[in-house]
């Protein structure tokens, strides 16, 4: 008798995949320039049109996370302050003000990689993008990617704690020191 094909994942899975893979690519840009390692991208129609990654600390500006820099991007790239037919892709759970900007954007859809225990909009915290409150609602897909996105975090939170416990280490960075090693750290998953 034959065997049975092997189980796939789902299209929509395996592309939620590779652009979550492309937000992480993001992130890593931001560890470069010693920022909170988190990314983002903006889909439409199956092309990314947009890419962000965090950057309050160098651009001296506190609303510059990854989902705000990629979301003027695309605004400004489509000439709309409206992207109902956008995705975004982001590393980590968007903040409140982040899930705002998006729902005032219209985005249809939101897809997250870790979960963010201490400021997660959607769900962990508070769920703004379901509220029933709130006139614009999104469909959100949660802990895609997530291992990735989560081991990312550690990674950096291990070495600022490292770097800001002995100031001569190499990986010490003095831009770093008022990073609070508590805002986005992740809890290390129960094995
Ligand atoms: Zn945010």
């Amino acid at each position: 008798m034959k065997a049975p094909p092997p189980k796939t994942m789902a299209p929509d899975d395996e592309a939620d995949r590779a652009f979550m893979r492309l937000a992480l690519d993001q992130a890593q840009n931001a560890w470069l320039l010693g920022e909170v390692p988190v990314g983002a991208v903006i889909v439409k129609d199956g092309v990314v049109i947009a890419t962000g990654y965090n950057r309050p600390i160098g651009d001296h500006d506190p609303t510059a996370h990854a989902e705000i820099v990629a979301l003027r991007q695309a605004a400004t790239l489509l000439g709309n302050y409206r992207l109902p037919e956008c995705t975004l892709y982001v590393t980590l759970e968007p903040c409140a003000m982040c899930a705002m900007a998006l729902l005032h954007a219209r985005f249809a859809r939101v897809v997250f990689g870790a979960r963010d225990p201490k400021t997660g909009a959607a769900g962990s915290v508070v769920d703004l993008f379901a509220d029933p409150r709130l006139n614009h609602h999104c469909d959100v897909t949660a802990e895609v990617e997530q291992a990735a996105c989560s081991a990312l975090l550690q990674d950096f939170f291990r070495a600022l704690r490292l770097a800001q416990k002995q100031p001569a280490h190499p990986a010490h960075d003095a831009r770093l020191s008022g990073i609070e090693v508590t805002e986005l750290d992740i809890e290390p998953p129960i094995s």
